[in-house]
């Protein structure tokens, strides 16, 4: 008889899990799920970093890394966001194992009992309860009006945002519409972060997985550096979800705090994996570019395989997913996609919208036909 902690309480079990399990459930009876509820790339760890991370366990970097992270690899970081005009020094970054980890030390480093956090809707999974796990009350601004774009959504942003918000998370490309948010929009933000003296998390997991636009970096806007903290990782440009490698990047004095929760909790990113990150940084542009094509094409075939069908998604510039409608009960939308027509889909509740449902394009082109047809067929795309 356990007294759970408050905190924990607080928390809701992922509406994904259920899908998993009735997926892996169905799987394990020799069904042939067609799995679009994945938010992994489907391609190998490029064969370049393999090689390094092996030549780096062979040199003996097998031991505990500095907590912060290996200097090469701050450095090697701190190149690469000069590419998106970035401006961080090595002893502005963490890196850490999984962009998951820097988001819940930032949360637990900026949020205290009753402050308020802003998520635009529909967030990423975890935002909520990380959140909330660190005693942070919530408020939400639904883009789903605005075909998940931030910028008409501005005037309800701003009735939002005051002086009592803490921190607004800001995830563009975003999982999981895949909106890639104007230049007018982060402005936007700017404005409102700067009157209300709000700090701004930028998750930019996504910024190299865009198809025709250039995302701006959050931080690159002036007045914004001193405020954002920018998150990242190489979980999906370099298809390394299980290596867990990311990072924040962050004013100094931000930097000391959170490294305070880093050093107490993972101690740090795996050694060797970090040698890794330097040459994924260094060597992989080809292989991102080559699978960012490939997310390109299948984003354009399952468009028109939706348009083929009379439905129509709102499209994103970036990531891989998109939010297709289900009507108001997307749970039982997506019990049922998973069930009758054996296709596994995120009902869009599991990210404050429900009436969506979201579909990871990150699978092979003949399982997107067949899950479209699927669905199609049995019904589900005719609301
Ligand atoms: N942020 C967003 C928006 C994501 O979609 C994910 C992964 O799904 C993460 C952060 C965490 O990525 P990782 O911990 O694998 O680096």
């Amino acid at each position: 008889n356990f007294d759970f902690a408050d905190r924990v309480e607080r928390v809701e079990p992922s509406a994904t899990l259920a899908i998993s399990s009735l997926a892996t459930e169905l799987e394990s009876e020799g069904v042939d799920v067609v799995d679009l509820s994945v938010g992994e790339p489907d391609f190998p760890t490029p064969e370049v970093i393999v090689e390094a991370a092996t030549e780096a366990m062979e040199a003996g970097h097998t031991g505990y890394a500095p907590s912060q992270g290996v200097r090469d690899l701050r450095e090697a970081i701190a190149a690469d966001l000069a590419r998106r005009d970035l401006d961080y020094a090595a002893d502005e970054i963490i890196v850490t194992p999984g962009a998951k980890q820097a988001l819940f030390e930032t949360f637990q480093t900026l949020v205290d009992d009753g402050n308020e956090v802003v998520l635009l809707d529909p967030a990423w999974v975890s935002y909520e309860a990380m959140a909330k796990l660190a005693g942070g009350s919530l408020s939400r601004v639904d883009l789903s009006a605005s075909a998940f774009q931030l910028e008409p959504a501005l005037d309800d942003l701003a009735e939002t945002v005051s002086d009592d918000t803490e921190l607004l998370v800001v995830n563009s490309p975003s999982n999981p519409s895949g909106a890639v948010f104007s230049d007018a929009a982060l402005e936007g933000v700017r404005d409102l972060a700067v009157d209300h003296d709000v700090t701004v998390i930028a998750d930019e997991i996504y910024d190299r997985i865009t198809y025709g636009v250039e995302p701006t970096s959050l931080a690159t806007l002036d007045g914004m550096r001193e405020r954002t903290v920018t998150i990242n990782g190489f979980s999906k440009a370099f298809s390394m979800t299980g290596w867990r490698l990311g990072y924040l990047a962050a004013p100094e004095e931000l930097i000391g705090q959170a490294g305070k929760v880093q050093s107490h909790s993972v101690s740090s990113a795996t050694h060797f994996v970090q040698h890794a990150g330097i040459t994924a940084l260094r060597e992989c542009d080809d292989a991102v570019n080559q699978m960012t094509q490939a997310f390109r094409e299948r984003r354009d075939l399952l468009t028109d395989l939706f348009a083929d069908r009379g439905v129509e998604v709102p499209v994103g510039d970036g990531a891989f997913y998109v939010m297709v409608p289900t009507g108001d009960d997307d749970a039982r939308w997506c019990e049922d996609a998973l069930s009758e027509a054996h296709v596994a889909t995120v009902p869009g509740s599991a990210f404050g919208t429900p009436g969506y449902a979201r579909l990871s394009y990150a699978a092979g082109e003949e399982r997107l036909r067949e899950g479209v047809n699927r669905l199609a067929d049995g019904g589900f795309l005719s609301l």
